[in-house]
């Protein structure tokens, strides 16, 4: 079919919309992406992108960009709570080892100034409020205004209008889990590792970001009490401090740094079961979130907006290219998001007995087989999407 003049709608300027904004403008579409927020700007937080998230940014010619301001990762360490080491992955047996710690607001400055350069038009203060589905789908703005376009496309993460509009309100459900991200200067020496602390109803991830110069940080703790999900709810340090006050190593002294923390509470969605219709389909997560114990969230979204620009333009026509889209997506977006939950489960053994077994099984299959504990990563960083 092509994409030549199609104009496309896009709703949201995060890491999926402006990444499936470049695609199809890279593919000759006219591309406007509508955002609510007044200027791009993100929450100051690091990301993990794996290989199989890499790949799109290199097809996306922006692979260069990203490096630039990103770490590359060489290994993850496993430790116990207080502070043991129990594994370390090598990130360097990857057969692709474009793994990197990047920040939030560095990779969406690269992707957005990537889709400004292949003609995209991006629109601030612009809030989707409804849509209309159909062959010819029409939003309706919060100031009023009606666009229309030959192709709808819904980048708008968690709370998606366009999800809504095609599968209902879904019930998310709170997981009696929260997590506290913050970035604090690296004084710690770490240079290329992210290192797991993992203890009984907790967990706590860091790995270096900007030239090192400094540490993400992501503290998850199970609990009861309820906790908002949104982006940008702040919480007082103390807090995150007291609830890994048992933890050893260099957790006491990295906490001890923190000035400023953002909480959520972490909701699972069931995946969407409906991605498009019409000429209307949502992506990241908007059709699929997921819980972020494999750090695979963003890269989920990269990966869907390859498939889903390059789907449209191999297809006769926009229904076939975007049902093509869901079946390519659906079964590999599930599994992942099965992974991911099935981590915390991991991470967090309250028993002391089983946690030691555990740690213990974990220990010597890395000492005896350092490649297999990489290998048995291969179905998820191995796959090339744009290959
Ligand atoms: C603690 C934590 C750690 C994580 N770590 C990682 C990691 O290491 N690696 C990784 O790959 N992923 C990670 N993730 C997941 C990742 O951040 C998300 O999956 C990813 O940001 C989803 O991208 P998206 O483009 O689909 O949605 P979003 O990033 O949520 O973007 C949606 C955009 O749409 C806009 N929008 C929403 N509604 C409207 C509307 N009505 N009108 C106009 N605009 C609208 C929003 O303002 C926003 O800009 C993590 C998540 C959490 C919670």
């Amino acid at each position: 079919m092509g994409l030549k003049q199609k104009k496309i709608t896009v709703i949201g300027a995060g890491i999926g919309g402006l990444a499936v904004a470049r695609a199809l403008a890279m593919r000759g579409a006219e591309v406007t992406v509508l955002e609510q927020a007044d200027a791009i700007t993100e929450v100051g937080a690091g990301l993990q992108i794996s290989p199989n998230g890499f790949c799109v940014l290199d097809a996306l010619g922006l692979g260069p960009a990203i490096k630039e301001c990103s770490v590359q990762g060489e290994a993850v360490q496993l430790r116990d709570y207080r502070g043991g080491r129990v594994v370390e992955l090598d990130l360097k047996q990857l057969e692709d080892r474009r793994y990197y710690f990047v920040h939030r607001s560095d990779i969406i400055g690269v992707l957005a100034d990537g889709a400004r350069d292949a003609g995209v038009k991006i629109r601030l203060s612009q809030q989707v409020k409804s849509v209309q589905l159909g062959e010819n789908p029409e939003v309706e703005l919060t100031n009023g205004d009606c666009v229309a376009s030959d192709i709808l496309i819904g980048a708008d993460g968690l709370h998606s209008v366009l999800r809504r509009a095609m599968n209902g309100t879904s019930a998310p459900f709170f997981t009696r889990q929260v997590a506290w991200r913050t970035v604090i200067p690296n004084r710690f020496g770490r240079t290329s590792e992210a290192v797991v602390h993992m203890g009984p109803g907790r967990h706590l991830v860091s790995y270096p970001l900007r030239d090192g110069a400094f540490l993400n940080i992501v503290a998850v703790q199970e609990r009861m009490d309820w906790a908002e999900e949104g982006w940008n709810l702040r919480d007082d340090p103390a807090n995150l401090r007291a609830a890994f006050a048992d933890f050893g190593g260099d957790v006491p002294a990295m906490l001890a740094a923190v000035e400023d923390v953002h909480l959520w509470g972490l909701f699972r969605h069931p995946v969407a079961k409906v991605w498009h219709q019409g000429a209307a389909a949502i992506l990241g997560d908007a059709a699929h979130p997921t819980l972020p114990f494999l750090a695979q969230g963003a890269v989920m979204a990269l990966e869907d907006s390859w498939v889903l620009a390059e789907s449209l333009e191999n297809a006769d026509d926009i229904m076939g290219g975007l049902a093509n889209y869901q079946q390519r997506r659906v079964a590999r977006a599930t599994r992942v998001i099965n992974a991911a939950t099935g981590n915390a489960r991991k991470y967090h053994l309250r028993s002391a007995p089983v946690r030691f077994a555990a740690h213990m099984a974990l220990r010597i299959g890395g000492k005896i087989a350092p490649s297999q504990m990489m290998h048995q990563f291969d179905w998820l960083y191995g796959m090339d999407v744009t290959a």
